[in-house]
């Protein structure tokens, strides 16, 4: 028996299926779901009688209605696996509230923000750039410091967002978007940064003038990334608590 106090139906409205193993997601809950970017869901499916949820970052803005995730099916995963063989009209369990703090004060004022992500670790960042990005269309923000996106994969084909945040970064002075991939010679039309995100952390902080103290760094996805960036920009004099983490998995 479902409890439906704490979990809705959310139906699975379209999907973009990008390598493999990853893919993006787009559903329809059939309940009130009220979420600030840089928040997640807990998705469910009952397996064996059982529920078996995990939690996805929100990559949409709130304002779009849906709510879109970018997921990785990972080998053997309890969820992932058979989550990625939902089609598309058929539906998951959701928590009814969604949760987290990652993005809650951002953007800070008067800082510039460096945001590093590996691959799926981008969904709150495209939420938080949507809903900056709307919010300067109406008039109601305006960006008085920069925002630089690293985003690392092994290849182009799992970036996700590249285009959207190729695009934003050429309409707004205000962002840039550093995509990197590892494994540079499984696509030979990549012109990109090759090598791990950690690898061109510096040079770009550097580029954008973060500083200690003026500059709020936020890291997202790979457990071994977080630990890297956080202790190259610790070594930086980074404070603790300028350096705020979403760690998808246990290290
Ligand atoms: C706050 C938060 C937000 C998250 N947001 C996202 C998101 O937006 N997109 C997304 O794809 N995942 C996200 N995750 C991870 C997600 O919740 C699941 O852990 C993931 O889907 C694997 O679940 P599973 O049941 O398939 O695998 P499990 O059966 O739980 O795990 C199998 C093994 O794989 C490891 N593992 C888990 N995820 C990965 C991974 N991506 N790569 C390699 N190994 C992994 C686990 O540590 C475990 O050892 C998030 C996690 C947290 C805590």
């Amino acid at each position: 028996m479902i409890d439906t106090e704490k979990y809705a139906a959310a139906t699975i409205v379209s999907r973009r299926d990008l390598a493999t193993d990853l893919w993006v997601v787009r559903i329809r809950p059939d309940c009130e779901l009220p979420f600030r970017p840089g928040q997640y869901v807990t998705l469910g499916l009952e397996l064996d009688g059982r529920i078996v949820e995990r939690p996805y970052s929100i990559a949409s803005d709130p304002a779009e209605g849906e709510i879109e995730l970018f997921i990785e099916r990972v080998p053997e995963g309890e969820l992932s696996a058979p989550l990625h063989d939902v089609p598309i009209g058929a539906s998951t369990l959701v928590r009814k509230r969604s949760k987290g703090l990652f993005l809650k004060e951002a953007p800070v004022v008067d800082q510039t923000h460096l945001f590093v992500a590996t691959v799926t670790g981008i969904a709150p960042f495209v939420s938080i750039l949507r809903s900056l990005r709307r919010r300067e269309e109406n008039g109601e923000w305006s960006a008085d410091h920069p925002i630089v996106a690293l985003q690392g994969a092994s290849r182009a084909d799992e970036l996700g967002y590249e285009d959207e945040l190729r695009a934003l970064d050429k309409a707004c002075d205000w962002f840039t978007y550093v995509p990197t991939v590892s494994r540079s010679w499984e696509g030979p039309d990549w012109g990109g940064e090759t090598g791990r995100v950690e690898d061109i952390l510096r040079k770009h902080a550097d580029a954008a003038g973060l500083r200690p103290g003026h500059g709020g760094v936020y890291l997202c996805g790979n457990p071994q990334m977080i630990t890297n960036c956080h202790g190259i920009m610790r070594r930086r004099g980074f404070r603790d608590k300028e350096i705020r983490e979403e760690q998808y998995w246990p290290d």
